[in-house]
């Protein structure tokens, strides 16, 4: 495939090989990236990408869906068997359509929904006054506690008795701690609201059995299928079965027209990879990884925000070590470590030059990396920070990384060796 782009538009070619180059020669610490394997990569680059299927299997607005409907059955089935699901949909774009479909289709515009404020690691489309979302609903948010980093479920509970909400949304994106999905189930059941989590960062954990599933206690729940989960960028949403429909009427017509049918056949195959014992290894790797990182970092006097992780993700607090976020994080990605500067919660300084830098372990686990490796980290970060306006050091350390990464490169991997096919997947062609 590569080939016939290098010779039709070699300028693209080109650009392509230098981020794949990039992707390799980096250690890449935003929590919400990953490498995919080869396999969906060719799912995801396939014919698929050609064809149009409006609708759901079985009752689509074009022709020619012979093929479509098998994978996208498969694609349903895979992922009710994975995440235990009555129901799923694939279609969402990402995990923002999928958010706005999750609320269409359990509230009307005007009504309330109540999610985490963004500076306190919550998504924009959990209901933030730019999304959207804030302003097509009434949106209440509730936050962490400040001092301890942590969701208060006492005081969620008072602000959603207060409030009524009709939708409760639990799940962030910048959270380093296990959520409670059960007891946001519980409060949403004593208030009449209906209950919608959004797993998007955890997915992967959740599948692994490393994150307690939220499926029981909500009336659905939204993920992003290429943040742990490892498969190509996109969205879906799994339900309860008294909730499918609405759910499927939210997605298509409510807000799309055609699937993307090559990324549903990618998330197809990330859903079969996830359902191995590989990929459960790799998930657990992901949390002791985070946990290496965290512990080195706090020898280093490093203050974390809640005092340290139990998932993929950690956020540093950097107001003691009087450094800009934005400044170390562009020093970083100078010595070839790649993270993004956060707000952290009740941050005194502005959005756009805040005072925490957001990790995650994710993409190095996928090439290979333990935690002898994941200190080592630690300790690149440590000496930039201390030296953020030392070109020489930050070189030094980039040669370090780049060595690191010679020692993992981006894996071709799991070729998962005789999967056998799903029985009656054939197509009359
Ligand atoms: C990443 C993320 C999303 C949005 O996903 P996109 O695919 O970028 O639209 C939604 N919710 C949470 C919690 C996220 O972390």
């Amino acid at each position: 495939m590569l080939t016939a782009l290098a010779q039709y538009d070699p300028q693209i070619y080109e650009l392509i090989k230098q981020e794949g180059a990039r992707q390799n020669g980096t250690i890449r610490l935003i929590p919400s990236e990953n490498y995919v394997s080869k396999a969906v990569m060719s799912a995801d680059g396939s014919c698929l990408t050609n064809k149009y299927s409006e609708g759901y299997p079985g009752k689509r607005y074009y022709e020619g869906q012979q093929v479509t409907d098998i994978i996208e059955r498969l694609a349903q089935d895979r992922a009710k068997k994975l995440f235990k699901a009555n129901h799923a949909n694939i279609q969402p774009y990402s995990g923002s359509v999928a958010n706005l479909a999750a609320y269409i289709a359990l509230a009307e515009p005007g009504e309330t929904i109540m999610g985490l404020a963004l500076p306190h690691g919550g998504h924009i489309t959990h209901g933030w006054k730019v999304s959207i979302t804030g302003k097509i609903f009434k949106s209440i948010q509730y936050s962490v506690d400040s001092r301890t980093g942590r969701l208060d479920y006492n005081k969620i509970e008072e602000l959603a008795k207060k409030h009524r909400p009709r939708i409760i949304i639990s799940g962030a994106t910048a959270y380093p701690r296990e959520i409670d999905f059960e007891i946001f189930g519980n409060i949403a059941h004593e208030v009449g609201a209906y209950h919608i989590s959004d797993i998007a960062h955890i997915a992967g954990l959740v599948v692994a059995g490393i994150h307690k599933s939220p499926v029981p206690y909500s009336d659905i729940v939204s993920t992003t299928t290429h943040k742990t989960l490892r498969g190509p960028r996109g969205g879906m949403l799994l339900c309860k079965a008294e909730h499918a429909k609405q759910v499927d009427k939210a997605v298509f017509p409510g807000l799309q027209g055609g699937p993307h049918m090559h990324t549903l056949t990618a998330i197809a195959v990330a859903l079969a990879e996830a359902d191995t014992p590989e990929f459960i290894s790799y998930a657990k790797q992901i949390v002791k990884n985070s946990r290496a990182i965290a512990e080195k970092l706090l020898e280093y006097g490093f203050n974390l925000v809640s005092g340290g992780t139990d998932n993929h993700l950690i956020l540093i607090d950097l107001r003691n070590k009087n450094v800009s976020a934005k400044k170390l994080a562009k020093a970083l990605d100078r010595a070839r470590i790649v993270a993004n500067y956060n707000t952290i919660p009740d941050d005194p300084a502005p959005p756009f030059d805040p005072s925490g830098l957001r990790i995650g372990t994710p993409a190095i686990t996928t090439r290979g990396i333990k935690q002898e490796q994941a200190q080592l980290v630690a300790e690149l970060i440590n000496k930039v920070t201390e030296n953020v306006d030392n070109e020489s050091v930050i070189e030094q350390v980039g040669k370090e990384v780049l060595l690191l990464c010679s020692q993992f490169p981006v894996p071709d991997h799991f070729i998962i060796p005789n999967r056998k096919s799903e029985a009656d997947n054939k197509s009359n062609y």
